[in-house]
């Protein structure tokens, strides 16, 4: 099974998934206000280690608690920060990380990145301490809507089972094993890896749910 086959699979299955969901509203949108941007970083980095269930309530009380903003956040306290994102876990750690993210942000403003060519924002992203090659992915990706495929543990979990890549796989190989059999595509991309989380989460979990997968029949584990 191609690549291609198995997004046009999912995507059939599921249909659209309407990410990144900003203000817990999941629909498709052709353009960001520079605050939906902002509030997509703060969640890419809130969900880094938990579910996103979890992501949505620390959001709810930072936006209910008007920390929503670069200016908020860096003048928030970071135990109150902390205590506002509790939900999320790691809390005082992804404190400090907000307060990071923002004075970078400070410095490089939303506009500069938007403006930037895709592998110098990436670079420019994963100099930022906290921020890894997934959650730099997820920001060029849902925030600055540049093709920059995400990988995460359901990704290579799904993708190695199906056979096209080691378990061990490393980010970049995998990386660049999807991006060289797809089209270069925002909304490709964009749609592919929230319908793979989908179906991580629906059928492909640590113990697979095989018998009922739309891919059963392509799947080199199930041969
Ligand atoms: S058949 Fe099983 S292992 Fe293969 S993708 Fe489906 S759930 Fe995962």
């Amino acid at each position: 099974m191609t690549l291609v086959q198995i997004y046009q699979t999912l995507l059939k299955e599921y249909g659209s998934q309407g990410w990144w969901p900003i203000n817990n509203d999941y629909k498709k949108r052709n353009s960001l206000t520079n605050e939906e941007k902002f509030e997509i970083i703060i969640g890419a980095i809130l969900t880094q280690n938990t579910s996103w269930k979890q992501v949505e309530k620390a959001l709810n009380e930072l936006r209910k608690n008007n920390c929503l903003s670069i200016k908020a956040i860096l003048k928030t306290k970071k135990k109150t920060l902390a205590a506002y994102i509790k939900s999320s876990g790691y809390n005082n750690q992804k404190a400090e990380r907000l307060k990071i993210v923002a004075a970078f942000l400070l410095k490089h403003p939303l506009d500069e990145l938007q403006a930037m060519e895709t592998e110098k924002a990436r670079k420019l992203l994963l100099s930022v301490k906290g921020i890894g090659p997934e959650t730099a992915d997820s920001i060029i990706l849902y925030a600055f809507s540049k093709p920059s495929f995400v990988i995460d543990a359901y990704t290579r979990r799904i993708i190695s089972r199906i056979g096209l890549c080691q378990k061990d796989v490393t980010y970049e190989e995998l990386q660049e094993i999807i991006t060289q059999n797809i089209s270069v595509d925002v909304s490709l991309y964009n749609e592919y890896h929230a319908l793979l989380v989908e179906h991580a989460k629906r059928y492909c979990q640590t113990k697979p749910i095989c018998e009922k997968c739309i891919l059963r029949t392509l799947c080199e584990k199930n041969i």
